[in-house]
């Protein structure tokens, strides 16, 4: 079985502020999660899903600025999975 990965934005600081599952059957809303995120000027990185469950990646964005507006917005349904 293959472990479940996800795209993570960082953004130039340096914080993870956005967060989508990989998943087949949403390959479209995943498209839109990284074309966002690069428009954004965020880096995309791919890792397991298991790595942001157990916190090694960690989805924190800054007290402010352009990273946290990203966050602040509402979760789309893969987001909300975790
Ligand atoms: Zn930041």
């Amino acid at each position: 079985m293959n472990e479940p990965m996800s795209y993570v934005a960082r953004n130039s600081c340096g914080c993870v502020s956005g967060l989508c599952v990989d998943s087949p059957e949403h390959r479209r809303e995943t498209a839109r999660f990284v074309a966002e995120a690069v428009r954004r000027g965020q880096t995309i990185e791919r890792c397991t899903t298991e790595d942001v469950r157990s916190g090694r990646v960690h989805l924190r964005p800054c007290e402010e600025g352009p990273c946290v507006r990203a966050a602040q917005r509402r979760p789309s349904k893969q987001e909300a999975l975790l």
